[in-house]
C-alpha cells in the first residue's frame, strides 16, 4: 500500500508539493500530541502539523463540536447568517480592542486581504516586510515571502512584485549587507533578544530604506517572531519604534500572528503585545482552527470602513459553520485547559533544555525562542557559524522521525530545527524529545 502510496502521489500530484522526508510518512491517525502510521508506529508530533494543531490532533471537544455542527448545517455562504458565526465574533472579538473581523480560510488570503485593506486605507501602494518573511504563497503575498527557499524572482506579470519595491525589503537578520554571506545569517546572540546590541543599526538601516526606497508606504507586515525563517527573533523594541517610523509616514501597520498568536508564545495570547505594539491590522490562521481550514483579518473600525467604501469584499467559505464551530471550541479549550499557561510553563521548560545541548554540542549553533516556539540552528562549528550542511541535517532530522519524534526546518539554508507542538504537551514528553534529539546528533558526530 505505501508504494502505491508514493506512485499515486508521483503521477498525479502537484511536483510542487515534495515530502518533508525522504521515506515520506503514511499517516493513519492522530490523538493529541501524537500521530500514527500504518505500521502502528507512533510519533510526537513536535511541529504540530505545520504549528497547525494548537490543541491536539482530534481532540474530544473539538471532534464533539464538530460532528455536532456536521449533522446541523455545514454551509450557507457568507451571505445568510447563522449562530456559529456570531458566536465566534463575539468570543474573538473579547480578545482584542474594537475589533472588526473578516473570515477566511487561509493565511496567504487573510494576508491578501490585509494588504488591499493597507492600500484602500492609507491611499498608498507600497507594502514592506521584512527580509527572511513568511506571509504566504498567493501571487500577491508571494511579493512579501522572502524567505530561503521560498524567494523566488516572479516573472514579470506573475504576482505582484512588481507593484512593490523588490528592494524594500530589509530585515534585521538578514539586511542587505549580509545578502551573499550565509555566515552572518547565523546570528550572534540568541535566545535573549534584549542582549542583542544591534537594534539601532537596525532601526537606521529601517529608516533608510523608508527613505529611500519606499516612495508612498501603505503598510507593513511583521511577524511577531519570524516562524519559516527559522524562529528568528527581533532586537527588544525594535518593531515598536519600527511601527511608529511607518505610521509617521501614513502606512498601516499588521501583525501576521499565523503561527504566533493563540496563546503559543505563552506570556501572552498575541504575540504583538510581547513587543508592546498594538497593530492596525492582525491576520490569522493555522492555530485558529486546530488543523480545520479557517483564518481571519481583524482592524479597527476605520480601515473597515476605508476598505468598505472602495470595494465590496466577498468570501464563499469564510466565516462557514463547521469552521466558526470549531474555533468557538478552540478558543474555549485554550481558555479550560489553561493551554496559554501550559505554553508559558512548558516551552520555557523545553528552551532550557534544549539551550543545553548547545553547549554541549559544537553543532548547534543556537537554541531561541519563546513559549512553544523554538529554533535550533545548526552550524559546522561555532567559529565558522557557516550552516550545516543540508543532506547532514536531513540525516538528523530523518533520525528523529526513525526515534519517534517529528520537528520542523526552517531558514534560509534550512539550517533550523523548528519546534512548534500542540499546546497540551508536557514536560516528560519534552524530555523524550530531547533525549532523542540529543541522540539523533551523538549519531551524526560518531
Ligand atoms: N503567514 C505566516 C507567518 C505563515 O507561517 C504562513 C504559513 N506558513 C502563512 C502566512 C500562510 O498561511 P497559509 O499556508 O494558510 O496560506
Amino acid at each position: 500500500a505505501y508504494n502505491r502510496v508514493l506512485e499515486i502521489h508521483k503521477q498525479h500530484l502537484s511536483p510542487v508539493l515534495t515530502a518533508y522526508f525522504s521515506e515520506p510518512l503514511l499517516l493513519h491517525q492522530g490523538h493529541m500530541e501524537w500521530l500514527f502510521d500504518y505500521e502502528g508506529n507512533r510519533y510526537l508530533d513536535f511541529f504540530s502539523g505545520i504549528v497547525t494543531v494548537s490543541v491536539g490532533h482530534c481532540h474530544p471537544k473539538v471532534n464533539a463540536v464538530a460532528q455536532k455542527q456536521l449533522g446541523r448545517l455545514w454551509h450557507t455562504s457568507a451571505v445568510f447568517f447563522h449562530p456559529p458565526i456570531h458566536e465566534y465574533a463575539e468570543k474573538l472579538s473579547a480578545l482584542l480592542p474594537e475589533p472588526v473581523i473578516f473570515l477566511m480560510n487561509s493565511g496567504s488570503e487573510a494576508n491578501d486581504l490585509a494588504m488591499l485593506m493597507a492600500r484602500a486605507h492609507s491611499n498608498n501602494t507600497d507594502i514592506i516586510s521584512f527580509r527572511g518573511a513568511y506571509h504566504g504563497c498567493s501571487p500577491y503575498t508571494l511579493g512579501l515571502t522572502n524567505v530561503g527557499f521560498y524567494k523566488m524572482e516572479l516573472p514579470s506579470g506573475m504576482g505582484c512584485q512588481s507593484t512593490m519595491c523588490p528592494d524594500v525589503f530589509c530585515g534585521p537578520w538578514g539586511g542587505s549587507h549580509c545578502r551573499d554571506s550565509p555566515v552572518q545569517t547565523i546570528r550572534k546572540c540568541s535566545c535573549a533578544p534584549d542582549c542583542c546590541q544591534a537594534k539601532d543599526q537596525y532601526i537606521e538601516q529601517f529608516k533608510d530604506t523608508l527613505n529611500t526606497s519606499v516612495a508612498s508606504i501603505a503598510g507593513f507586515f511583521a511577524e511577531p517572531i519570524q516562524g519559516v525563517n527559522g524562529v528568528v527573533q527581533y532586537p527588544k523594541g525594535f518593531l515598536k519604534e519600527a511601527f511608529e517610523l511607518v505610521r509617521e509616514r501614513g502606512g498601516v501597520c499588521i501583525a501576521d500572528e499565523v503561527q504566533t498568536g493563540f496563546g503559543r508564545l505563552g506570556s501572552h495570547f498575541w504575540g504583538f503585545q510581547t513587543h508592546g505594539v498594538l497593530p492596525d491590522i492582525v491576520t490569522m490562521a493555522k492555530g485558529i482552527g486546530n488543523g480545520f481550514p479557517m483564518a481571519a483579518v481583524v482592524t479597527t473600525p476605520e480601515i473597515a470602513k476605508s476598505l468598505a467604501k472602495r470595494l465590496l469584499h466577498f468570501n464563499t467559505f469564510g466565516g462557514n459553520p463547521m469552521a466558526c464551530a470549531v474555533g468557538s471550541s478552540v478558543l474555549e479549550v485554550i481558555k479550560e485547559e489553561n493551554l496559554q499557561e501550559n505554553s508559558q510553563e512548558v516551552g520555557t521548560y523545553m528552551l532550557l533544555k534544549f539551550a543545553k545541548l548547545r553547549d554541549e554540542f559544537e553543532i548547534v549553533g543556537d537554541v531561541r525562542g519563546k513559549g512553544l516556539m523554538i529554533g535550533i540552528e545548526m552550524v559546522k562549528d561555532k567559529t565558522s557559524r557557516q550552516p550545516l550542511p543540508r543532506e547532514e541535517v536531513n540525516q538528523i532530522h530523518q533520525d528523529c522521525k526513525r526515534m519517534g519524534l517529528l520537528i520542523g526546518r526552517g531558514g534560509t539554508f534550512s539550517q533550523t530545527f523548528r519546534i512548534a507542538p500542540s499546546m497540551c504537551i508536557t514536560k516528560p514528553e519534552v524530555d523524550f524529545a530531547v533525549e532523542v534529539f540529543r541522540s539523533a546528533v551523538i549519531q551524526h558526530m560518531e
